[in-house]
């Protein structure tokens, strides 16, 4: 993929990740690598499925929640998917984890937008 994604310095918290230029919208634009698996949560550890848990430390690891998400995590079969909900340009990648996480436990949510709930769900 030629498409640009960066970690850098995040307003929501610590470390997200970054498009650089544009992606449109309903656009597939980051293919999960599914190499590292765990069947059972991990910090930063995405879960894609049924005691599937994703270890991606180029991305996914890195992408923030957000209650108003410019993206989505899709689980499509057995290869997972960043789709774009609207246009992102030069801005921050986010998915609202409360689609995909197990509703375990909750975190304190800072992402600011004007639907934030306060807190959002993560898995174990
Ligand atoms: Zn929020």
């Amino acid at each position: 993929m030629t498409l640009e994604l960066e970690k850098r310095v995040s307003s929501i918290n610590g470390l997200g990740v970054f498009v650089r230029g544009m992606i449109a919208r309903d656009e597939t634009f980051y293919a999960v690598p599914v190499s590292q698996l765990y069947a059972t949560p991990r910090a930063r550890c995405a879960r894609i499925g049924e005691k599937r848990y994703v270890d991606d430390n180029e991305v996914l690891n890195w992408v923030n929640h957000s209650c108003e998400p410019n993206s989505q995590l899709l689980l499509r079969g057995e290869k997972p998917f960043l789709f774009a909900l609207r246009d992102i340009q030069d801005e921050e990648i986010t998915v609202d984890y409360d689609e995909t996480e197990l509703h375990e436990r909750t975190v304190a949510c800072s992402c600011g937008t004007r639907s934030c709930r306060g807190y959002f769900f993560v898995s174990g």
